[in-house]
């Protein structure tokens, strides 16, 4: 048994909407999960709901832990604040499994099947991603006019002008669009060889929308991150809604349910590409499950916050060159809370249970 002692929730009033969890076992260890959106209603669900169910538990019992706390009487089959607390927790035990282990989070999921992962970026590099249509969404998202289309392809042309085919560039949509405005979109995109058009519609579980739409352009659908629960992938993909299967570990379920995710991607013969703009605990369990998952292909970064505040808030981050991030090799996540986070004026700590300190 490797009992849970303690829950502790931890979050900055510079990053409000960071949510970090840190589980601490009776055998002497710390697991740190994290999410993001409604700290406070998160960190309320996770003392209030999850704590008084999970501390005196076997943080072995991953599996378990997720059809209790990931399939809650309400709030299931979503990315709502339930939801969320069960991913920062099911990251965290990941991390404790691997501690315990001896080994890298992807050793423990069944062993690495590549040992970089390539990354795009969200807006530079090697492949990029771009949301110039998002201004025009403004209305409702119903329509958008042909002025207001021609603009928003600019980038895409300035971008093939100047560097030809030698980047991949994505689009994200970020579900501001309806289903005549998303089509009209996708399909002027379809010139500039996009890589993926991404989040398309309000909302991205409609998956006859989503089947429609994917139906009428040649550009490949990526979806998505706002997905949480196994049920709404799998309804995606049955309905043929999706080219790349994205996934938001903070969100989704944890590693318990992204890696269910990455299977149903392999079994429907789908990329995978997990989501970063999320915090580097995200950011470090996805290229864990990227290393991992059979079909991943790219593991987002954002280049602006890896290189800047990430650093500030973790001990450990990616080691990313020309384009590959390295798999981690360090026992469970291979990152820990940066000492100088506990120092900070403006942290804000919760605790349910016994800690060691
Ligand atoms: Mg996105």
């Amino acid at each position: 048994m490797s009992k849970i002692q303690a829950l502790r929730t931890l979050r900055i009033g510079e990053r409000p909407n960071l949510l970090w969890v840190e589980l601490e076992t009776e055998d002497g260890l710390t697991g740190l999960g994290e999410t993001f959106r409604g700290a406070e209603a998160v960190e309320a669900v996770l003392h209030e709901q999850v704590a008084p169910w999970l501390v005196g538990r076997d943080a072995r019992q991953i599996e378990a832990v997720s059809r209790h706390l990931a399939q809650p009487y309400l709030g299931f089959n979503s990315t709502g604040a339930e939801m969320r607390a069960a991913s920062a927790v099911d990251i965290a035990l990941w991390d404790l499994a691997g501690q315990r282990q001896g080994v890298p989070i992807h050793e423990a999921l069944g062993g690495r099947v590549r040992g970089t992962v390539p990354v795009y970026n969200t807006c530079a590099g090697y492949a990029m991603k771009i949301w110039p249509f998002d201004g025009f969404a403004a209305g409702g998202g119903q329509t958008i006019s042909l002025a207001d289309l021609k603009a928003g392809l600019e980038p895409f042309q300035r971008i093939r002008k100047a560097v030809g085919d030698r980047i991949e560039v994505m689009c994200e949509l970020h579900s501001l669009w309806g289903q005549h405005a998303a089509t009209r979109i996708c399909r002027a995109l379809e010139d500039y060889d996009v890589f993926w058009a991404e989040d398309p519609i309000a909302k991205m579980d409609d998956a006859q929308a989503l089947a429609d739409l994917r139906r009428q352009t040649r550009v490949p659908i990526c979806g998505s991150e706002t997905l949480g629960g196994l049920r709404a992938f799998r309804e995606l993909l049955a309905a043929d809604a999706l080219d790349v299967v994205m996934l938001d570990l903070s969100w989704c379920g944890g590693l318990t349910i992204g890696r269910k995710v990455a299977a149903f991607a392999e079994a429907y013969a789908k990329p995978l590409a997990p989501h970063d703009c999320t915090g580097p605990v995200v950011l470090t369990a996805g290229l864990h499950l990227a290393a991992h998952a059979p079909t991943a292909i790219y593991q987002e970064v954002v280049r602006a916050s890896l290189s800047t505040w990430y650093g500030d808030l973790v001990t450990e981050l990616p080691l990313i060159h020309k384009g590959q991030a390295q798999a981690p090799s360090a026992p469970g996540l291979g990152t820990r809370l940066h000492p100088q986070l506990r120092q900070r004026d403006d942290l804000h700590v919760r605790l349910s249970g016994t800690p060691r300190r």
